[in-house]
């Protein structure tokens, strides 16, 4: 639901993740091997967090993000926290990548706060608006596997239903800015109609802001159907490609607003400022001024920390020249 935000034009953020720090692998390896407690952990887990913060405050961006320092695989890290599953051992995912897929073995179910704790602790530590940061219904589907629902349906629905509850945590606590990502729908566009019910039983009149990322992918497919996502804004990869996703989207409605990633985080070479600034004046072939805020491509986890610094700085700097030359 479209709030009022008092934010600048071209309002700039991050997609959600940073770059873990050493200590923080170090610590959950040694908490995995019952050498350190759940509470030196935590402790740590926040001290990343503060550093998320205050670099996001040096770098200038509107609106922060926790940065996800306690947070490992996307649907594994929700499923653990609620009611329903059972997590599998390490599957083979792109490659030589593993990871651990949560398995439903029964009904799901809300069990506690899944990431209210770190919006807290972030929210506390500035005066600008922290996201909140959910992986969405359909992405949590389609990477589970189900042994308990009859239909993909019906385990959007289950999810929907406790990522709300998450939702109206947040919304209590005072979250302004809701982000629920749905990354699974790059490579699964013909389901988009059933993303966008799972996204508008978690949102539906809830007083926030909304957001959903979506990885690069089958755009062909995804940008007909686009408008039909329930959210105030979708936040896309268009640097990546070099802006060629801007042409898949003519021609098509959209009505939301657009999180335009212009800084390429899949590769070590900084996006500079000059480039960004072409990039906006691109998009603002396609899109209105007001519809526009500013990220980068994706999460930051896989860059360093110095190099998340660097590009994001760019990126502020290129937004500032922008609001001047559009105002
Ligand atoms: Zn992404």
């Amino acid at each position: 639901m479209k709030i009022d935000l008092n934010l600048p034009l071209f309002p700039t953020t991050s997609v959600g993740s940073f770059p873990k720090p050493e200590y923080l692998a170090t610590a959950r390896a040694q908490f995995y091997r019952n050498e350190i407690s759940r509470e030196a952990l935590l402790a740590l887990e926040e001290q990343a967090t503060r550093e998320f913060i205050l670099l996001q405050e040096r770098v200038g961006l509107d609106v922060l993000v926790d940065g996800e320092a306690e947070r490992g695989d996307m649907a594994t890290f929700f499923a653990e926290k609620m009611n329903g599953f059972k997590i599998s051992e390490p599957v083979r995912s792109y490659g030589n990548r593993y990871y651990k897929k949560p398995r439903i073995v029964s009904a799901i179910e809300f069990r506690e706060p899944m990431t209210k704790h770190f919006f807290e602790y972030a929210q506390k530590l500035t005066s600008k608006p922290v996201k909140g940061m959910l992986t969405g219904p359909y992405t949590m589907m389609d990477w589970s596997f189900n042994e308990f629902y009859g239909s993909r349906e019906e385990v959007v629905r289950a999810f929907a239903k406790v990522l709300r509850e998450e939702a109206i945590e947040l919304m209590k606590a005072g979250c302004k800015i809701i982000q629920v990502d749905e990354p699974a729908l790059s490579v699964r566009s013909d389901e988009i109609e059933l993303a966008a019910e799972g996204l508008r039983l978690v949102l539906d009149g809830l007083e926030m802001y909304s957001i959903t990322h979506i990885c690069y992918g089958a755009f062909e497919f995804l940008a007909p159907k686009i408008h039909l996502l329930p959210v105030d804004q979708i936040d896309l990869e268009f640097a990546g490609r070099d802006f060629e996703l801007l042409e898949q989207l003519r021609g098509h409605e959209f009505p939301q607003d657009v999180g335009l990633g212009v800084y390429d985080v899949h590769t070590h070479k900084i996006t500079p400022q000059a480039k960004i600034e072409e990039y906006i004046a691109k998009a603002l072939t396609f899109f209105r001024p007001e519809q526009i805020w500013v990220d980068p491509d994706c999460g930051l986890k896989t860059r360093t920390f110095e190099e998340s610094e660097k590009g994001l700085a760019e990126m502020v700097a290129a937004t500032k020249a922008a609001r001047l030359s559009n105002k």
